[in-house]
């Protein structure tokens, strides 16, 4: 397992280095906006503690970020008027990670509307 680098992306945007459009906070979590959305609403689910993925989580970072996960999916789903909700989760490189701060993708999803690339 590769090293946790303070300076990713999501580092600095939990030390407010770099700005986001907060969704969600509590004293474990953060849930923000993607910059590049692929769906309207795609927010991401982070830990405030360091965690590269799902790999290297422990049980209590996945129990919060997991718990934090549902309760903003519902809340997306009924704000974006969605017909179900994505859920994606990728680790390492090779597992299409790009950002590596462990982190859940939350994406409404439509009938008939297909993800952007
Ligand atoms: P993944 O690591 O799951 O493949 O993708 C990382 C995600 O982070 C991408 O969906 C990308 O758009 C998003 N992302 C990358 N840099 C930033 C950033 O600076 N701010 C925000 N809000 N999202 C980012």
């Amino acid at each position: 397992m590769a090293e946790y680098d303070p300076d990713n992306i999501f580092a600095k945007i939990l030390r407010g280095e770099i700005p986001s459009t907060k969704v969600y906070e509590d004293d474990d979590t953060l849930v923000f906006m993607d910059i590049m959305p692929r769906a309207d609403g795609h927010c991401l689910v982070i830990p405030k503690t360091p965690c590269r993925n799902l790999l290297d989580a422990s049980t209590e970072q996945l129990a919060s970020v997991i718990a934090v996960t549902q309760k903003v999916a519902r809340a997306v789903k009924e704000a974006f008027d969605a017909g179900g909700v994505t859920i994606q989760q990728f680790n390492e490189a090779v597992g299409g990670q790009e950002v590596f701060h462990l982190h859940f993708h939350i994406l409404p999803r439509h009938s008939g509307v297909a993800l952007r690339a």
